[in-house]
Formats: C-alpha cells, sequence, structure tokens
C-alpha cells in the first residue's frame, strides 16, 4: 500500500527561526495520523505548507504519488487535498444543508451541465443528504448557520470539507472550543470520516488522538522526536523528557 502523503525533510524558516526543521512523515489510505506537539512546535506552519498556503524553503511534498511541492491550493485541491478553514469560511445566513449542497456544486463544477436544471438540483440534494447523515446535523438541516452552536460549525466546516471527495484531510485543531459532549460527537463523526479519507490530524485534546490515531508524530522546535503507534508514543522516554513526563502537558 502506498501513501497518500509522503512528506520528505520539509523545512519552513521564518527569517532566523526554523519553525519546521527537516520533517518526514507518510500519511496511509484510511489512517488518522496524529501530529502533537507543545505551543510553537510548527504544527501549524506544517499544515500550511502542506496545504500550498506557505511556500517550503526545502523538501517535498507528494500526494499520491505526484509531487505537489510547487503547486498552488488549488491545483492541490484538485488532486484531493481537503482542510477545514476557521468558521468565517461558512455562510451564516444560509442554512447546513445549503452549505454544503454548494460545496457539492463547486466541485462538480461543469460536470452536472450534461444533465438539466432539474436532475442537477436532484443529484446535489441526495448527495448532500448522504453526508448529513453520519453528523448530528441531519435534523438541522434546515437552520441557519448563524443559529447553530459551536460544535455544530465544526461539524459542518468538515462535512462541507468532506463535500470536495478529498482523499486526505487536513485538520488543524477540530476539537477547540469544544465541550465534553460536542468532542464525543466529533470523534465519532472523524471516525465515520476516515472511511472515506486519510486525516491528519493536528490535535491538543489528548484523548481525542489516543481515541483516533493510528499513529502519532511529535514535533518539538520543529523536529519530529518520536513517531510510532500510540501506545509507543505514550511510553517513548524521548517524548516523556521532552514533557518531563506531564502526560496532561502532551499536547
Ligand atoms: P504551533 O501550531 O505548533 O503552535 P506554529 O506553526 O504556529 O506552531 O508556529 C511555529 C513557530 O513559527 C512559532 O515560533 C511562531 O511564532 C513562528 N511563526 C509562525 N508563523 C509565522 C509567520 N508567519 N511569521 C513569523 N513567524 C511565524
Ligand atoms: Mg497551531
Amino acid at each position: 500500500m502506498s501513501a497518500i502523503l509522503k512528506i520528505d525533510n520539509l523545512v519552513k524558516r521564518f527569517g532566523g527561526l526554523t519553525a519546521t526543521d527537516h520533517v518526514s512523515l507518510e500519511v496511509m489510505p484510511h489512517e488518522i495520523h496524529a501530529l502533537i506537539g507543545p505551543n510553537g512546535a510548527g504544527k501549524s506552519t506544517l499544515i500550511n505548507q502542506l496545504c500550498g498556503e506557505l511556500r517550503s524553503n526545502a523538501g517535498t511534498i507528494h500526494l499520491a504519488g505526484r509531487d505537489v511541492t510547487n503547486l498552488s491550493v488549488p491545483d492541490r485541491v484538485a488532486l484531493g487535498l481537503g482542510r477545514t478553514f476557521q468558521i468565517t469560511s461558512l455562510l451564516d445566513e444560509v442554512t447546513v444543508r445549503e452549505n454544503i449542497g454548494m460545496a457539492v456544486q463547486v466541485r462538480e463544477g461543469g460536470n452536472f451541465r450534461i444533465w438539466d436544471a432539474a436532475r442537477r438540483r436532484h443529484a446535489v440534494w441526495v448527495e448532500t443528504d448522504a453526508l448529513l447523515v453520519p453528523s448530528q446535523l441531519a435534523d438541522r438541516a434546515e437552520i441557519r448557520v448563524a443559529d447553530l452552536s459551536h460544535g455544530e460549525k465544526k461539524q459542518l466546516e468538515l462535512l462541507v470539507a468532506m463535500a470536495m471527495r478529498p482523499q486526505l484531510l487536513l485538520l488543524d485543531e477540530p476539537m477547540a472550543g469544544l465541550g465534553h459532549l460536542e468532542s464525543q460527537q466529533m470523534i465519532g463523526l472523524l471516525r465515520r470520516v476516515r472511511e472515506d479519507a486519510a486525516i491528519l490530524l493536528v490535535e491538543h485534546d489528548m484523548e481525542a488522538v489516543f481515541a483516533l490515531a493510528d499513529r502519532v508524530s511529535v514535533l518539538v522546535y520543529g523536529r519530529i522526536i518520536a513517531q510510532g503507534r500510540v501506545e509507543e508514543i505514550r511510553n517513548d522516554p524521548a517524548v516523556r523528557e521532552a514533557y518531563l513526563g506531564a502526560e496532561d502537558e502532551l499536547c
């Protein structure tokens, strides 16, 4: 089985600061690969390098076997890269269903044009409703986004990203700001999402990381100091030393 994402020796410098320092990792199909590390470790920088918002100083990025290192954001999206954005990417005044439906239409672009308008609409709504099923939003489809809770908006962002049918999803702290129940619901949704896409998950919530991840990479000062299965990372002496043994500070 070959990797969906393969990063080799990726580097990003901001002036004299090396934010990511020869980072290498792979994400396999359907894998949830968690990236953890203290604040300022370079996690968000790496995500931005991967999605193409930041150009790298060195290293390569392969997506499903293709070198995307020098491609634009839209070209990477077209090749199967998905990510969630901040809440502002949702349209507040339209409904949950319409937000997802628009993303489905954007993805299809011209493809639906061979059909008449009625069939086109039907295809969009069938797919939209299917996307809603594994979430807590199926019964909230006609609610305006502005009236959703924070947790519901986080779920909707994920569904909008999935409407683009990515092969790999980049998630930067999807649990941020969620209460316990909302986190549990997000964990359930991510378990469903992984059936359709591999996930690179940056997350502070260690309960979520240990519940979801197949493998974990630990980033400290821009460098990967440990990489392995969840059980290995939990017991890794270098990881424990980096965090002075305080597991609840692993983030
Ligand atoms: P994390 O997401 O792990 O908390 P970041 O990737 O946000 O870490 O930041 C890594 C380091 O790079 C930090 O020291 C941060 O201050 C620095 N940094 C991030 N983005 C920029 C930028 N655009 N310009 C300069 N320094 C940056
Ligand atoms: Mg960050």
